[in-house]
C-alpha cells in the first residue's frame, strides 16, 4: 500500500526556539529526505520535542523556516499542515471502537464511505481481528498501533512520532520498533521520531540526529555514528565507549599514541581531531571490540594487535556475553564484553589479564573535551 507522497521532504532552516533568556533550540539546519526514517535522539531537555512541535505547528520558532517540500509551512497552523503526529500517550477516543477511531479523520472532513480506507489501515496494522474493541479492550501496544493508523489514514505527507513507544515495557517496545519500521517501509512516508533511547533510534531510523544542548551534534546512518562518533558525548550516548587519553608519538595515515607507557596505533582516517606529535588525543575503543585473556597465555596473542594490561575489578555475566571492568594502569574502568562462547573461568575479579584488539578498531577524538559527557551518570549534557 506505497501511497504517493511527493513533497515528503522536511527542509528546517535556521530554526531556533527561545524561551526568554533561555535558547531550547539554537539555529538548525536540517533536512529529512522523502521517506526516510529520521530519529531526533537526545537525552530529556535537549530540545529534540521542541524541534518536532515546530514542525508540527504545535510551536512557534523564534527563527527560521519549516519547509515540507516546496511548500513554506512556517506560519500555517497544525491542521493545515500535511502531518500528523503521534504521541506517547495515544489519546484514543473511549467511546469509540477501533474502526471509528481510525475513521474519524475520514469522517471528520465528511467522507461517508470509510470502510475501504479503514480495512486497509487495519490490514496494514494487523488489527483485523480487533475492529470492533474499545481502546480499553486493547493492549498498549494494540492501542499504540490504532494510533498510528488513525493518523496515516489522513495521508500525511510526513508522520512525526512524539516518544510513541514510551508507555510501552521493554519487550513490547521492541516488537514495536520492528513493527513501526515494517509499517513506515510499506506506505513510504516520512517518519521523525524523537526519542532518548539510542537503541529505538538505532533500530528503526535510516539517519539519526543526536541532539545535545539545543544542537545537533552529530548527524548519520546508525552504524556510522557508533563506528566514527566524532564527540565525546556521542561516543558514549551511543552504547559505551573506552576512551583512553594519550600522546600522540608519531603521525601518519597510521597513528602512534603512547598511554602511560603503553603503545597503540590506530587509524588517522577514524580521527576526528587534528593529530600533531606531542598532541593529546583520546583513543575510542568500544568494549565488543576487546578480547580478553588471562596474563598467563600472553603470549598467544597475534603480533599487531593493541595491548593493554590490567586486573579484573568487576564481572557480570548476562547470558549473551560477560561484561568485565578492568582497571590498569593506562585507564580506569576498561569495559571489556566478551560472547559467552567458551568462558575461561580463570577470568575472576583479582585476575591479572591482557586486553587486545585489532588498531582498526579505535577511533580517534580530541582530547579538548569532557572524557564522561553523554554518560548516563554525567549531568554533562545539560550544562553543554
Ligand atoms: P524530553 O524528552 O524531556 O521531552 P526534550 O529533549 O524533548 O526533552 P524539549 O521538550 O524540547 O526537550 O525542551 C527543551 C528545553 O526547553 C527544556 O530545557 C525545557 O525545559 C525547555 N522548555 C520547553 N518548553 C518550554 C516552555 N514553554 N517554557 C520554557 N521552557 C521550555
Amino acid at each position: 500500500m506505497t501511497q504517493t507522497n511527493e513533497g515528503g521532504d522536511v527542509r528546517l532552516a535556521g530554526i531556533s526556539k527561545t524561551y526568554g533568556s533561555f535558547t531550547a533550540v539554537h539555529p538548525l539546519d536540517l533536512t529529512v529526505p522523502q521517506g526516510s526514517f529520521f530519529a531526533l535522539l537526545g537525552a530529556s531537555g535537549c530540545g529534540k520535542t521542541t524541534t518536532l512541535r515546530m514542525i508540527a505547528g504545535l510551536e512557534d520558532p523564534t527563527t527560521g523556516t519549516v519547509r515540507l517540500g516546496d511548500q513554506d509551512v512556517t506560519d500555517l497552523p497544525p491542521y493545515k499542515r500535511p502531518v500528523n503526529t503521534v504521541f506517547q500517550s495515544y489519546a484514543l477516543f473511549p467511546h469509540l471502537d477501533v474502526t471509528e477511531n481510525i475513521a474519524f479523520g475520514l469522517r471528520r472532513r465528511g467522507i461517508k464511505s470509510v470502510k475501504k480506507q479503514v480495512g486497509d489501515m487495519l490490514d496494514l496494522v494487523q488489527l483485523g481481528d480487533f475492529a470492533h474493541r474499545k481502546p480499553h479492550q486493547l493492549s498498549g501496544g494494540q492501542q499504540q498501533r490504532v494510533a498510528v493508523a488513525r493518523a496515516l489514514i489522513n495521508h500525511p505527507k510526513v508522520l512525526l512520532l512524539d516518544e510513541p513507544l514510551g508507555a510501552l515495557d521493554l519487550k513490547l517496545r521492541r516488537q514495536m520498533q520492528l513493527e513501526l519500521k515494517r509499517i513506515q517501509t510499506e506506505v513510504g512516508i516520512t517518519f521523525v521520531h524523537v526519542t532518548h533511547d539510542q537503541e529505538e533510534a538505532m533500530t528503526m531510523a535510516d539517519t539519526v540526529a543526536v541532539m545535545n544542548g539545543g544542537r545537533v551534534e552529530q548527524l548519520g546512518a546508525p552504524a556510522e555514528l557508533y563506528e566514527n562518533p566524532d564527540t565525546t558525548f556521542v561516543a558514549n550516548f551511543l552504547g559505551t565507549s573506552n576512551l583512553i587519553e594519550a600522546e600522540v608519538a608519531e603521525a601518519g595515515s597510521d597513528i602512534t599514541v603512547l598511554a602511560s607507557g603503553a603503545e597503540l596505533r590506530l587509524p588517522a582516517d577514524r580521527c576526528s581531531a587534528a593529530t600533531t606529535t606531542g598532541g593529546k588525543l583520546l583513543v575510542g575503543v568500544r568494549p565488543e571490540k576487546i578480547a580478553l585473556v588471562h596474563a598467563d597465555d600472553a603470549a598467544e596473542i597475534g603480533a599487531g594487535r593493541n595491548r593493554i594490561t590490567g586486573r579484573i575489578a568487576d564481572s557480570s555475566f548476562i547470558g549473551v556475553s560477560t561484561q568485565f571492568v578492568i582497571d590498569s594502569p593506562v585507564c580506569p574502568h576498561l569495559e571489556v564484553y566478551v560472547q559467552n562462547v567458551e568462558r575461561d573461568s580463570r577470568l575472576t575479579p583479582g585476575a591479572e589479564v591482557v586486553l587486545h584488539w585489532n588498531p582498526r578498531h579505535s577511533f580517534g577524538l580530541g582530547a579538548d573535551q569532557a572524557v564522561d559527557a553523554g554518560k548516563a551518570d554525567a549531568s554533562s549534557e545539560e550544562a553543554a
